[in-house]
Order: structure tokens, then C-alpha cells, then sequence
């Protein structure tokens, strides 16, 4: 899929649950997305999504380089979308196994970085620290990553994403 191009803007136009046609109507703040049959209005949020400070004494910081559009073969930090029924902290530990195989029982929140998307309307990245893992000498890259690597601060890659970007910047001002 090397032709990639990106998906064109997200929009609410049909009920997911009986397939109409929505209309627009006023849901007590603002006009949205409404399906009459099913009573329902169809909302747009932030979407979640978690990171991990993958953090090797004294100052180097796991980064994955991505084997999937977009942004395919640049560097960044492991994470990817929060799913129902998890946590936050639990969805960067799951993306943090899936991609690298390292394992962590806890992450420590250090910030929020939301930005808006073309494709996806925003996207809310929560950045959390990882001190503490499991399984260095298994660690292998999958699923979304196709290489790992530990960077040094003066050595780093420039991430392509500015949600991370912000959060690398509170990562290095909390570890100053
Ligand atoms: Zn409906």
C-alpha cells in the first residue's frame, strides 16, 4: 500500500444503527447530526489516543519507526488508539507490548496534547512515562513499528507529529 493516500474528512451522513439518511436538527446547544427513527444524534470528539516515554538511564528515550502510512518509515513514539473497555494507561501498555514486546505493569501520566486533524477532526494524545519494563532482550518490533531504537536527547529524531512534539516538550521540562 505504497500508494497511499489519506482517507478523505470524516462526516456523519447515514445512521449507524438503521442505515437513513441523517438530518440536521438543534440538540439543545447546537445544530448536529440526527437520526428521528433511532432518536439519536451523532456526535464528533477528540479521539483518544496514548503515547509512552520509554525511558533508559541516563538519557535516552525509546522511539519506533512506523511501518504504516502515515508517515510510514519516520520515527516516533510507541502508542496508538485507546480502545472500549481499557484504560488510557492500559492502551499505551497494550501498544507499548504490541509494538516493542516490552512489558510494564504502570505509566505515569505527564501530559495532554490535542490537535486538530484533517482526517480525523482532532486527535487527544495522553503522554505517559514508562520507568519501569520487562523483556529488554526480547524486545522486537511489530505490529505498527518496524524498527526500535533508543535515541539520546542530543541524537533524536524529529518526530513527525506535533501531538508528540508538545509532549516531548513537557517530557524534557518535567525531566530537567
Ligand atoms: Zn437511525
Amino acid at each position: 500500500m505504497d500508494n497511499f493516500q489519506m482517507p478523505k474528512p470524516f462526516a456523519w451522513n447515514f445512521c449507524g444503527i438503521c442505515g437513513n439518511e441523517l438530518i440536521i436538527a438543534h440538540d439543545g446547544q447546537s445544530d448536529k447530526p440526527h437520526c428521528p427513527d433511532c432518536s439519536r444524534f451523532y456526535y464528533r470528539n477528540p479521539i483518544p489516543a496514548a503515547c509512552c516515554f520509554v525511558r533508559r538511564a541516563p538519557d535516552e528515550l525509546l522511539f519506533a519507526q512506523r511501518a504504516v502510512h502515515p508517515c510510514k518509515g519516520e520515527w516516533t513514539l510507541p502508542g496508538g488508539f485507546v480502545e472500549l473497555g481499557e484504560t488510557t494507561e492500559e492502551a499505551a501498555l497494550r501498544e507499548l507490548l504490541e509494538e516493542t514486546n516490552l512489558r510494564a505493569s504502570s505509566a505515569r501520566l505527564i501530559g495532554v496534547s490535542t490537535k486538530q486533524s484533517p482526517v480525523s477532526g482532532a486527535i487527544m494524545v495522553l503522554g505517559y512515562i514508562v520507568d519501569q519494563w520487562e523483556g529488554e532482550d526480547e524486545m522486537r518490533p511489530d505490529t505498527d513499528a518496524m524498527d526500535l531504537r533508543f535515541f539520546k536527547k542530543d541524537e533524536r529524531p524529529n518526530l513527525p507529529f506535533s501531538v508528540h512534539r508538545e509532549l516531548l516538550d513537557i517530557y524534557d521540562r518535567l525531566s530537567e
